[in-house]
């Protein structure tokens, strides 16, 4: 039943090299990755790092011959070895730690995971934060099981036209190219659960992907037996309408939990990453009360075992959905439930101004035992944003609580940074990366070493951005503005400022552009120019997005700033990936507080790429006065207008006074030191407080284990 059953056959000595490809875990292990860019570095660059793919492709030869080379069959073996651990080791974190929860487990829900670019079922913010607490679970030894969607077409790929337009193209995974298999029943059949949906049962294929000690469990309706209007429920991630977006939640909320039924599973704690998972409630009181419990004692246990992450601070950003369209997809949904229709309705009922609707956070709200914002600012703007939940509460007594996001170190750093670490702060950096005391051994890095590694990720970043470029001229010939809006005109040498995100008005994408005369002169300085590279995608339906991104595009073609700002096209991880290692700036220009926290300026901190932003989000918490910069235009929230003009201006002087002169302020060897002050402050601070690490042991620390515990008290 596995998809890469039909892999052409692999030579005897390294006939595991399909299990090393299918378990994500590789591409964040440095010994897994080492093994498939040995076996054929090329294919490894054209397939964008998937090892299942070219394990279709690649010639027999070379299998055969790596087969007999003693180098790659060591490196294989070591890869073996370390993943076995990494799947079944006994000595983890968690079970150290919690040698009574042996046996325990944590389901984790989430309409998107980022986990590898090549298992596109992730928009941006909120499925990299999934796909990092996963990975980070697993390296922990966290007995976490997660819950999510197979899109078969995925997010869209973003084209720009030659206006700046930008189009969307959806494209079919090729399933036999991901690292998935068909996930089974106990008995080993394939594993199909079924979902009611309105008054008809739609039927629901469950995918298993593996990320080191993780499953990852993924609902997908296209299959045969479904009407062709249910097999494209799940086909693209925020694709269609309310109707479908609601169908979608229901999938994935009573879907999920019958699957993890279906699997022998029985999950201790649910964790509903934001409230498109709501659902999942629906199907466990409804479960509790077929065994005969009533309403009341049914939501206590569902409260004591349900764990809520909010994510969003705008109102129009929760899902909200009128009675009538809730009442009628789930219909058939209600089983012994029946009876109690109004009171779990009522559950989510809330008004956000336009009458009474069923809101899926209001509903995550009232039944989670332990709820969190994703930074310490969102917490408060949480708190009072929901405040109506609570009449009559105090700020500081209502239930939101806040634990601020964090990225994976392994996903997100540099490897020739981590070899930098693994030399001044110890081979076992990786081990002890949560732990403040390691990292003060930046300091110990000599500059010229660090400014070597830091001018390296500067270069890779341009060799890959002028790779696309070439792509795009010689294979789609675009016309030559594009090739230089596509950055090929961009000084490897230059300082560069990276804005990477979704283009969406609350980010602000034209702030620095906001009087292009000065900028221009802050570009085109001929002793020390600055140039910027931009990338992301706007929501399909984000007309107000696109049109930024499209002013955006068109700065990138005008002469008026030399080449000097360019636009990447289709942002994904591993653009990603190339832009937060490779820029020498950050820049995030939210408009306070709509940032929930950010994460992409944490990925670029870790990485000597220090942070420029607004005090929004993480950074209200992170920055220092040593480790980056704060725009801050000093007025408050009120009058957008004034508050862009004084925003923009501050960015301009920080960066006319502060960030400018200290990039160029170099010393007999060419060598910045005040800048790299800047640069390993930003390491320094940043890498253990808002890792994935620190985040994932504060959710089992506060949130799983007390929960796991207190169950077990009861069941006692
Ligand atoms: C990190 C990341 C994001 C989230 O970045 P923000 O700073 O939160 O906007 C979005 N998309 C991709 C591809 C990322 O890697």
């Amino acid at each position: 039943m596995k998809r890469y059953e039909t892999l052409p056959p692999l030579p005897e000595r390294i006939n595991k090299l399909d299990q090393l490809a299918v378990d994500l875990w590789w591409s964040w292990n440095a010994e897994g990755r080492e093994v498939f860019r040995q076996l054929d570095y090329r294919l490894w660059r054209e397939t964008a790092h998937n090892p299942v793919r070219m394990l279709w492709i690649i010639p027999r030869e070379k299998l055969e011959a790596a087969a007999k080379d003693p180098v790659f069959v060591a490196k294989y073996d070591r890869a073996l070895a370390s993943l076995d651990d990494a799947r079944s080791a006994h000595n983890t974190w968690w079970a150290n730690r919690y040698p009574n929860l042996h046996g325990r487990s944590i389901a984790y829900f989430s309409a998107e995971f980022a986990l590898h670019q090549s298992l596109p079922i992730y928009a941006g913010g909120l499925g990299v934060l999934a796909g990092d607490h996963c990975k980070e679970a697993s390296d922990l030894g966290v007995p976490l099981i997660a819950v999510g969607f197979m899109y078969p077409q995925g997010y869209f790929h973003q084209h720009v036209s030659a206006e700046g337009w930008q189009e969307e193209s959806y494209e079919r995974l090729n399933w036999a190219d991901a690292a998935i298999e068909k996930a089974t029943n106990l008995d080993g059949s394939p594993l199909v659960t079924a979902v009611p949906i309105g008054d008809r049962t739609v039927l629901v294929q469950v995918w298993r992907v593996r990320a080191g000690r993780v499953k990852l469990f993924l609902l997908d309706t296209d299959l045969e037996e479904n009407a062709p209007w249910d097999r494209e429920l799940s086909a693209r991630l925020y694709g269609g309408d309310r109707e479908t977006r609601i169908q979608q939640e229901i999938i994935l909320g009573i879907g999920g939990v019958r699957a993890l039924k279906a699997l022998g599973s029985d999950p201790g704690v649910f964790h509903l990453n934001e409230g498109h998972a709501g659902f999942v409630v629906l199907q466990r009181i409804r479960d509790l009360t077929e065994q005969g419990a009533s309403f009341e004692d049914a939501l206590e246990q569902i409260r004591r075992s349900t764990i809520f992450t909010t994510h969003t601070p705008v109102p129009a950003g929760h899902d909200a959905f009128p009675f009538w369209m809730v009442e009628k997809h789930l219909a058939g949904a209600w089983g012994s439930l029946g009876d109690h229709r109004d009171r779990f309705l009522a559950l989510g009922s809330y008004d956000n101004g336009s009458g009474p609707q069923f809101n899926m956070t209001a509903l995550a709200l009232r039944s989670a035992g332990a709820v969190n914002a994703v930074s310490e600012l969102h917490g408060h703007v949480t708190r009072s944003m929901w405040a109506p939940m609570w009449p009559g509460r105090p700020e500081d007594e209502m239930p939101v609580k806040h634990v601020t996001n964090g990225v994976h170190v392994p996903t997100w750093i540099a490897a020739d940074l981590a070899a930098l670490f693994a030399k001044y702060l110890g081979p076992d950096w990786l081990e002890r990366q949560d732990d403040p005391a390691l990292w003060d051994g930046v300091f110990s890095i000599p500059d010229e070493e660090l400014w070597d590694v830091r001018n390296s990720l500067r270069h890779y970043l341009f060799a890959f951005v002028r790779e696309r470029a070439r792509q795009r001229w010689a294979v789609e010939r675009v016309g030559t503005p594009r090739v230089v809006a596509a950055g090929t005109l961009l000084d490897p040498n230059a300082l560069t400022i990276g804005f990477a995100r979704r283009f969406t008005g609350y980010k602000r994408p034209e702030l620095i552009f906001h009087d292009a005369e000065r900028l221009a002169r802050i570009l085109s300085s001929p002793e020390r120019p600055v140039q910027i590279v931009f990338a992301g995608k706007s929501h399909p339906a984000d007309e107000t997005g696109k049109h930024h991104l499209q002013r955006v595009y068109r700065r990138a073609l005008d002469p008026m700033f030399g080449g000097r700002i360019a636009f990447i096209d289709d942002y994904d991880l591993h653009v990603a990936h190339f832009l937060v290692q490779g820029c020498d700036v950050w820049l995030n220009n939210p408009r306070k507080p709509l940032e929930a926290s950010g994460t992409s300026g944490m990925k670029a901190a870790i990485n000597g790429t220090p942070h420029l932003s607004i005090g929004d989000g993480w950074w209200a918490e992170g920055y220092n006065s040593n480790n980056g910069w704060l725009i801050d235009g000093g007025l408050g929230y009120d009058n957008p207008d004034a508050v862009d003009a004084a925003d923009a201006a501050a960015l301009y002087t920080l960066l006319e006074e502060q960030i400018v002169p200290t990039y160029y302020d170099r010393d007999a060897h060419n060598i910045p030191r005040r800048w790299l002050s800047v640069v390993k402050e930003s390491i320094r601070t940043v890498a253990p407080r808002f890792s994935a690490r620190r985040m994932v042991k504060e959710y089992v620390e506060r949130m799983y284990a007390p929960a796991l515990e207190q169950r077990m008290e009861v069941s006692r």
